[in-house]
């Protein structure tokens, strides 16, 4: 393992294995340092890896270089529901396939160009640049759903309410 890279790399619970860099892109391998997950219909936890399958994200550049994350998609079984989980890495939304700081990003840059110049900066399809604007764009107004009946909750229920923060 790299330390040096997993620091810089600034990720939650992974390291870097080995990089591979090329003319235009670096590639991480990365490892999931969790020996298991809790299963998430029942809360037990588990290590009873059943398979893995290599996914590869892409994640914010480098030096100009594009950056892609090879990483394990893990599959855990659970004995007390018999079920197979997923686990979920909490930088990478649900099946997507790119960090959520990248989506975040991409996002950003569609405020101040438009999806053509993005798509031909980032190399992205213009579709894949329209679905992750569609998606951020999705979770902030879940997020501001979620935050708003909290509010509401809090000016109902609440006695003090300078305790609710933003
Ligand atoms: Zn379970």
């Amino acid at each position: 393992m790299n330390p040096r890279l997993t620091n810089l790399l600034n990720l939650p619970g992974v390291a870097v294995e080995s990089y591979e860099s090329f003319q235009d892109s670096v590639s991480f391998q990365l490892k999931v340092l969790a020996k298991g997950m809790c299963c998430p219909h029942c809360r037990n936890y588990t290590e009873e890896l059943h398979q893995i399958r290599p996914i590869v994200v892409r994640d914010l550049p480098v030096s100009g270089k594009e950056v892609y994350l090879k990483l394990p998609r893990r599959q855990f079984y659970c004995r007390v529901c018999q079920r197979y989980v997923t686990e979920r890495l909490q930088f990478i939304d649900w099946r997507r396939k790119y960090t959520q700081r990248y989506e975040e990003n991409i996002y950003s840059q569609i405020n101040h160009f438009n999806i053509d110049q993005v798509s031909q900066q980032q190399h992205l399809r213009v579709e894949q640049v329209k679905n992750i604007f569609n998606h951020i764009r999705q979770k902030r107004h879940k997020q501001h759903i979620e935050l708003s009946k909290k509010r509401s909750y809090y000016d109902k229920f609440g006695k003090n309410k300078k305790k609710l923060s933003p």
